[in-house]
């Protein structure tokens, strides 16, 4: 019996690692450590939750001695290390938050993997989930690949290179087991919906302004978060130590084509006039140092480990497009209260 510790498994795509694992591996028991801010929601994983493999944590990673006790208590095998504040606007406001919870947080598990894992470095892996985002930004051409020097312009960026770096410190100076993957952005059921492509179907839904940042130019490599959540298995069960791999869907869209793209799936779906739900759009200040490009090569994890994306983009978008439709509930409670005051303040009220 493997007993791994998933860290931020309440989140979008943490949700979807949980689910992977509790019911690819039977034989794993595996615990799911989150806070539950904003971000993190357990009805995300309600289809999982009374599995006899699964058990949910409440707590805090950036608390060292509540990290410290709880692995003090469990003897765990592995962590899976998502627990993060994910969002770049969030950043902009609030650097600390990142600071603590990502950079903090991440030391403090490592802190503790190193203290109680010490004389079993060999049976033990700490696999530390990252983005693309460290890498910076591109300019028309040319892709990130593992070896591309961080260059993080947001301070959510910032604090994901600083994790990545203090996880790859930990390997180097004392002999820890670690695992990076820096992955480009992903979609689909579960995304808070704060982000793109969730906002978006949230508000053309309700006849509500698309905002699009500037005039829509930047570009985004997106990632059906099912294909991440199965990359994460195959480099969690593959890599070397102390390895790093690149993932993404060689799948680079324009921010504005996407949206006009979303809104001809929405008129669809919804039965309106060709063209009505575009309409919506509306160009918005750009986000301050707003990179323009990313995009990944992720041939390193398909040469080495044979992954590959499962979904085309466009098939991928319909069909979150149906979950969001067909799971109004869920929406509905996770944008009442506090999501609303956030949007206002975002984007002003509406
Ligand atoms: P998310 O915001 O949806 O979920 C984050 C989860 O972490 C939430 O459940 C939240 O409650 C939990 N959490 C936050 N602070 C915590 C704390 N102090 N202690 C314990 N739990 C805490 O994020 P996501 O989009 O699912 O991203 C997960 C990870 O993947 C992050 O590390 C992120 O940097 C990385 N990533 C995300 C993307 C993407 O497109 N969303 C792409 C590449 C990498």
């Amino acid at each position: 019996m493997k007993k791994i510790l998933i860290t931020g498994g309440a989140g979008f795509i943490g949700s979807h690692v949980v689910r992977r694992f509790v019911s690819t591996y039977p034989g794993y028991e595996i615990i799911n450590l989150d806070k539950l801010t904003y971000a993190g929601n357990l009805a995300n994983l309600k289809d999982v939750e009374t599995s006899s493999n699964y058990r949910f944590v409440k707590g805090d990673i950036v608390d060292a001695d509540f990290i410290d006790s709880l692995f003090q208590t469990e003897d765990f095998d592995a962590v899976i290390h998502l627990a993060a504040e994910s969002h770049v606007d969030r950043s902009i406001t609030s650097p600390l938050d990142f600071v603590l919870t990502n950079i903090v947080g991440t030391v403090n598990l490592l802190n503790a993997a190193r203290k109680y894992w010490k004389d079993s470095y060999s049976t033990k892996r700490f696999y530390h989930v990252s983005t693309d985002e460290v890498y910076g930004t591109l300019g028309e051409d040319g892709l990130f690949t593992e070896d591309t020097a961080y260059d993080p312009h947001s301070p959510y960026s910032a604090s994901k290179a600083g994790s990545d770096h203090f996880v790859r410190a930990y390997h180097d100076t004392y002999g820890l087991d670690t695992v990076i993957s820096n992955c480009s952005n992903n979609y689909g059921s579960y995304h808070f919906p704060e982000k793109l492509i969730p906002l978006a179907i949230n508000n053309i839904k309700n006849n509500k302004p698309v905002p699009v940042y500037g005039k829509g130019e930047n570009v985004r490599d997106w990632l059906w978060v099912e294909d991440h959540a199965r990359a994460i298995d195959v480099i969690f069960h593959n890599a070397k130590p102390g390895d790093t791999y690149n993932i993404g869907g060689h799948n680079e869209w324009k921010n504005i084509d996407l949206i006009r793209l979303l809104c001809q799936i929405m008129d669809q779906k919804l039965g309106r006039q060709p063209g009505e739900s575009e309409q919506l759009i509306t160009f918005v200040t750009d986000r301050a140092g707003h990179d323009l490009r990313y995009a990944i090569d992720s041939s390193k994890l398909q040469r080495e480990l044979g992954w590959t994306p499962s979904l085309r983009f466009e098939e991928g978008l319909e069909k979150t497009v149906d979950w969001y439709l067909e799971n109004e509930e869920w929406l509905k409670n996770v944008t009442s209260g506090k999501y609303q005051e956030y949007y206002d303040k975002q984007y002003g009220e509406g």
